[in-house]
């Protein structure tokens, strides 16, 4: 399968790791929009967010584990906020699940951070 993610666990493509354990590969997003911003995968391919079921269910909850695991490490103590986008309307472009994780910088929120709603 001709996975860019996939690729990155495997060391067949270049990442700055941050963090990996046996379920869940960190690595630093290419093209950062906040300080801090990670990319937290499941090891195993899931395409995305509309792909979780009870059978890889509980991947998703490694990573959220590895997310309060990496804060700690990364000493990010003023929050963060952790994203997956999903097809086409959110702006997914990396077929593989994928959590952004975004901290070092106070965030918006709102109907104005999601553009136009009506
Ligand atoms: P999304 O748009 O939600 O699918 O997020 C994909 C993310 O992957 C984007 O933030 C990209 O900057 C990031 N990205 C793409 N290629 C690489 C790469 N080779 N190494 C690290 N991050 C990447
Ligand atoms: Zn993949």
């Amino acid at each position: 399968m001709d996975c860019l993610f996939c690729k990155i666990v495997k060391g067949e493509i270049p990442s700055t790791k941050v963090y990996e354990n046996e379920y869940v590969y960190c690595f630093k997003d290419i093209a950062p929009i906040a300080p801090i911003h990670y990319l937290i995968i499941p090891k195993t391919h899931i395409s995305g967010a509309d792909q979780i079921n009870g059978e890889n269910s509980h991947l998703v909850a490694k990573v959220f584990e590895a997310a309060a695991e990496i804060a700690k490490s990364e000493g990010i103590t003023d929050g963060f906020r952790i994203v997956t986008n999903c097809g086409d309307n959110a702006g997914q472009t990396v077929k593989h699940l994928h959590f952004h994780l975004l901290a070092g910088v106070k965030m918006g929120w709102g109907p104005e951070s999601l553009g136009k709603i009506d």
